[in-house]
């Protein structure tokens, strides 16, 4: 019996709440004033107004706090934290970025892999982030996915690691370089074995598995085909990225003949069971095809304006039903995890580009930012806040430097004062940080480690 598990939890009137818990990002549920929420084993059970007294083993007091759902965090690369702001890589688009990076990345081993997803998961759990995926292609030197999944046990984020996958080397007419990719047989192999160790699909779980070959330009059209055909048979969800610039749309037309919508499509990968990352140049018959199926998209546009790849259609594919959630991407393209800043930035994007310059506002953002997540990983008990849902919660603190002047609307104001930090981010009803500091790892340590990983890399 683990006897410091806390069981209740208390969180004594907050402020405000503003709980995510309505049917779309248009109507997004609703938001309660000087409320309290009480929780057992992780598991949201009642939210009240009345001054009633309830012990707890965690009590926190949120009186001068806005209290959001954990965010969600759809599409990562935990380990390019270890190459963020690399010289070479900061003025080049997608293809070229990756070939930059490739043969740094080939050296990673599993030592830097964890170092990378500690900082990468402590980095989103202080921005209020409760669930991430994580996106992991490239298996060099022994690395596996259970070094990420054990990292993320450790600091109590739930997690979904997805099975990436690079098959198609250069040599083939891919992209990635051939000695960063895996054989076929062995790829569909590994991941029955790891959905088998790992995936549990029950309510409140900590840990799934997805199967998410990396891209069209470095996988085979039977390997995205077996992949799905597996991920149905065990009922778990597939994830990869999709028609991300022009350069990724023109590889699918010269090679398969087809469009990314008509490529996935053919192939089965569609469905509420599917997210796709980026989706940045999707035409109206693919967002159709999209809104038919259920299909999610995992929006990233700190990544997509970094690395010049273009300007999702959020507005139609909102207007049109597609359910979009948001991704920070990797770290070498980003090179911030901050999930609340990329709500921020989601909602910028649109009024730089579209003629309904004001069709979303900052509440249809943060919705973007859980509830539309939590649909994107296909969860129906994350990402607001009601009663059953997991006690995962982001708070922070309206008497904050960045939120001084935000009085007349602060849920607003974690928008447009952002981006920010939590006081407290609570996940399965446990607080996993407490003004920045990370449950079970010494922060400073971790960084000081990091820098010396990544220089050792990057150098050798
Ligand atoms: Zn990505």
């Amino acid at each position: 019996v683990n006897t410091t598990f806390m069981k209740k939890l208390l969180i004594k009137n907050a402020k405000l709440i503003a709980a995510m818990d309505g049917h779309n990002s248009f109507s997004t549920g609703n938001e309660y004033k000087d409320h309290s929420i009480y929780c057992e084993n992780g598991v949201i059970k009642d939210i009240f107004s009345e001054k009633i007294s309830i012990s707890a083993d965690i009590e926190i007091d949120a009186s001068n706090h806005i209290v959001l759902p954990g965010l969600v965090n759809t599409h990562h690369h935990l380990f390019q934290t270890l190459t963020k702001a690399i010289i070479e890589a900061q003025n080049a688009s997608l293809f070229d970025w990756l070939k930059i990076l490739y043969p740094i990345w080939s050296r990673i081993t599993p030592v830097e892999l964890k170092s990378a997803v500690k900082i990468g998961l402590s980095e989103l759990i202080i921005s209020g982030c409760t669930t991430s995926s994580d996106h992991l292609y490239i298996y060099p030197n022994g690395i596996k996915l259970e070094d990420e999944i054990e990292v993320a046990r450790t600091l109590g984020i739930r997690f979904h690691s997805t099975r990436g996958s690079m098959s198609i080397g250069e040599s083939n007419g891919g992209l990635p370089p051939d000695y960063l990719v895996e054989d076929e047989s062995f790829i569909i192999k590994d991941s029955q074995d790891i959905i088998n160790k790992w995936h549990d699909p029950s309510h409140g779980s900590m840990i799934r598995i997805a199967l998410a070959p990396c891209s069209p330009f470095s996988v085979s059209k039977e390997l995205m085909r077996d992949t799905a055909i597996l991920a149905r048979e065990y009922n778990v969800g597939l994830h990869t990225h999709l028609a991300e610039n022009s350069d990724d749309v023109e590889y699918s037309k010269r090679m398969f003949g087809l469009t990314p919508g008509q490529y996935i499509e053919e192939l089965g990968w569609i469905g509420k069971d599917v997210w796709h990352a980026h989706c940045v140049k999707l035409n109206n018959e693919e967002i159709d095809l999209f809104s038919r199926t259920g299909t999610s998209v995992s929006h990233c546009p700190c990544s997509n304006m970094r690395l010049g790849s273009g300007i999702l259609p959020l507005n139609k594919m909102l207007d049109k039903g597609v359910n979009v959630g948001l991704g920070v991407d990797g770290s070498a393209s980003n090179d911030s995890g901050n999930l609340l800043n990329e709500a921020r930035q989601a909602l910028y994007l649109q009024r730089v580009n579209e003629t309904n310059n004001f069709y979303l506002n900052a509440r249809n953002a943060l919705w973007l930012a859980t509830a539309g997540g939590a649909t994107a990983l296909n969860r129906d008990d994350i990402g607001s806040i009601k009663v059953g849902n997991c006690a995962d919660f982001a708070i922070y603190d309206s008497t904050s430097l960045e939120l001084a002047g935000s009085v007349e609307d602060p849920i607003g104001g974690l928008i447009f004062c952002g981006p920010l930090k939590t006081r407290w981010t609570i996940c399965n009803g446990q607080i996993i940080s407490e003004n920045n500091n990370i449950k079970n790892i010494n922060i400073e340590d971790t960084i000081n480690q990091h820098n010396s990983l990544s220089r050792k890399l990057i150098n050798s």
